[in-house]
């Protein structure tokens, strides 16, 4: 009997340890040590990535204001993209903005990011890419705090976020 329980908690445990890189095992190109810039087409990120994650990163969707994770997230720590691993901001340049996504006013390099100009929905924004994936994460606007004053509006759902411990 006492076997039987030794047995059941070990696979219990391994369970668990294979669940928690299940983010990493399904997605091979995630990584927060290569920063070579990637070259994935859309039609294999959608068999890598959640629909929601997917819509967000490749249709340069947006996630509706205050449904997010990280919009109210005070820990300190660093943000990664969600879909590559590469580190994009970090918790000391995190704002309130009050808008309902997770706002900062810098990125963590200036190369850690692309700015491209956003024509869309009859506006004239900067969207704002990961640097190694090209992914869409959000827009900057130029309303934000001293001292950059600028304001990265990012999408929690392609966030990837690790406390500092
Ligand atoms: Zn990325």
């Amino acid at each position: 009997m006492k076997y039987v329980i030794v047995i059941c908690s070990m696979f219990l445990v391994i369970m668990l340890a294979l669940g928690a890189t299940a983010q990493t095992a399904k997605n091979p190109h995630y990584s927060r040590t290569d920063i070579e810039r990637l070259n994935v087409t859309n039609s294999e990120w959608k068999k890598i990535l959640q629909p929601g994650v997917y819509h967000i990163a490749r249709e340069e969707g947006t996630e509706r204001a205050f449904t997010g994770e990280y919009h109210d997230n005070h820990k300190k720590g660093t943000y990664y993209c969600y879909v590559c691993g590469n580190a994009l901001f970090s918790s000391d340049t995190k704002f309130d903005s009050g808008t309902g996504w997770p706002s900062f006013y810098q990125s963590l390099k200036a190369s850690s990011v692309k700015l491209k100009t956003d024509q869309s929905a009859g506006m004239s924004r900067t969207e704002v890419e990961c640097a190694r994936c090209g992914s869409h994460l959000g827009h900057v606007f130029n309303d934000g705090p001293k001292p950059t004053g600028q304001r990265f509006c990012m999408n929690s759902a392609v966030l990837d976020f690790e406390e500092k411990k």
